[in-house]
């Protein structure tokens, strides 16, 4: 597992990136990496997006290929939708729960 400073590292390293890249286009984001849980990078963007700002977000992604793309994995996805069900359903134990469900699923399936 990736240790704690590199988690820290990689996190304040995304968030500069992201904020960098929507700054080229002109728009002014604010990007805070947050303290690594189990094992997973997080950062919270600090601003509402503005629909041209969301656009650009999900227009680049739609354009990206990674060079070595993956195969999606079933859990993964499957816990993913399940956390992101419960943060909108203001359910904190259950995000909390998948978050290190998640932690461990990477550990053990994907180390
Ligand atoms: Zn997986």
């Amino acid at each position: 597992m990736p240790s704690h400073d590199n988690l820290r590292h990689a996190a304040a390293r995304t968030a500069r990136e992201l904020a960098d890249a929507f700054q080229a286009h002109g728009c002014s984001v604010q990007v805070v990496p947050q303290p690594p849980v189990d094992g997973q990078v997080y950062l919270s963007i600090h601003d509402p997006l503005t629909g041209y700002e969301a656009e650009l977000l999900t227009a680049a992604l739609a354009a990206y290929t990674a060079p070595h793309a993956p195969t999606p994995c079933e859990e993964c996805r499957a816990i993913k939708r399940k956390r992101a069900r419960a943060l909108r359903e203001g359910d904190r134990a259950t995000a909390v729960e998948m978050a290190t469900v998640m932690g461990f699923h990477q550990r053990y399936a994907h180390a």
